[in-house]
């Protein structure tokens, strides 16, 4: 068994969180970890910080501290104008090895499962990714994180109790974010780092950025499953109706109905809408964990057995195709009278 470069022995009660930014702000993902890792270390001599590099990290390591962080470490560099994994690991690498951190988490975003892999190798620690869940032992810290297994059927607890830092990727929407009253005396701890230009391994020619749907924002969801075969028009005229967006379990995906960016679920996004509709879904796991923590689930499915109707508030047992046209009628009619 490999030997990680410190070991428990060695550790600090320290719980590390790696904080994406982009365009001078937290993105929410980072948001959701600081209160994670807040809420595991509560009335504790633990210290939470956060770890943010970039060219210009002032008002994203603002924002941590009003987010509750006591204490945030900054590595800026003029390189580090982009997220390059190469850069990015040699200096995290470089932070981790003097702060000996118990725990360090990251988003299990493109490049935060980039920068985990990579760093992970390098410490010769372990990496649990995708993590649904995480625990915190105080007494002895050892973290438990809590992924999905064998195709979601079993949850499986893991541990790492002879390496450190113990690393875990969380996926974004998994924790909410709390507000937290800011620590009065937060700190912005600058550190530099060894780093040139060639320790960039990619270069940037273009960039293009084409609008992104965020479907983790939106507070009304509509679902749409392979009962609805294909048939998605009324689902957008719904959604359009309630203010929100239109979802879909992967066999509509898979089979080209929408686009991926709308698949939800484990392999999807992850949502916590106040709303959600699901109409013809089964309620397979892999989905169910994309909408479990909605406010509101309402689900339609012509099979008075389907597993969907274990975690809804609402069940309609009855065709989609009908009640979805006569919910838009209904909904039309309800807002007509309201205007006259
Ligand atoms: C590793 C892995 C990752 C995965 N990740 C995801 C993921 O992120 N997201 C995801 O969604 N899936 C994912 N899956 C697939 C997942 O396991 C299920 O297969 C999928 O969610 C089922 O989709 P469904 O409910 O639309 O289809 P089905 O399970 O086929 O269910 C269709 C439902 O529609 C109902 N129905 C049929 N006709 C009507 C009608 N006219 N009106 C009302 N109801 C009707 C049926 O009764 C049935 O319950 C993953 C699978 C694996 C192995």
């Amino acid at each position: 068994m490999a030997v990680s470069l410190y070991g428990p022995e060695d550790a600090r009660q320290t719980v590390c969180v790696y904080l994406e930014h982009n365009a001078g702000r937290l993105e929410d993902v980072s948001l959701g970890l600081i209160s994670k890792a807040l809420e595991l270390t509560s009335g504790s001599d633990w210290r939470v910080c956060g770890l943010i590099l970039g060219d210009d990290t002032r008002k994203p390591a603002q924002e941590a501290l009003a987010r509750g962080l006591g204490e945030v470490i900054s590595i800026q560099h003029e390189i580090m104008t982009r997220f390059d994994v190469s850069a990015f690991t040699r200096a995290c690498f470089e932070v981790i090895l003097q702060e000996k951190p118990a725990v360090f988490i990251l988003g299990a975003t493109p490049d935060g499962r980039d920068l985990a892999g990579r760093l992970a190798v390098r410490l010769r620690t372990g990496l649990n990714a995708d993590c649904t869940d995480l625990r915190l032992n105080l007494e002895t810290g050892q973290l438990i994180s809590e992924v999905s297994g064998f195709g979601g059927g079993v949850i499986a607890l893991l541990e790492s109790p002879a390496h450190r830092p113990q690393m875990s990727t969380v996926r974004p929407g998994v924790f909410e974010q709390q507000f937290v009253r800011p620590v009065k005396s937060g700190v912005i701890r600058q550190i530099d780092v060894s780093l040139s230009r060639s320790d960039l391994q990619s270069e940037l020619l273009e960039r293009s950025v084409g609008e992104r749907l965020d479907l983790s924002k939106s507070q009304v969801l509509i679902c749409g499953g392979r009962g609805m075969h294909g048939e998605f028009v009324q689902l957008n005229a719904l959604a359009e109706q309630l203010g929100g967006e239109v979802g879909a379990t992967r066999p509509p995906v898979d089979e080209g109905y929408i686009e991926r960016e709308r698949q939800i679920g484990q392999t999807g996004v992850v949502c916590r809408p106040k709303l959600a509709v699901t109409c013809g879904i089964s309620g397979a796991f892999h989905f169910v964990v994309g909408i479990q923590e909605a406010d509101t689930v309402v689900a339609i499915n012509i099979d008075p057995q389907a597993e969907i109707f274990n975690y809804c508030d609402y069940g309609v047992v009855a065709d989609a195709h009908q009640v979805i046209p006569a919910l838009i009628e209904a909904l039309a009619r309800e807002s007509h009278s309201s205007h006259a």
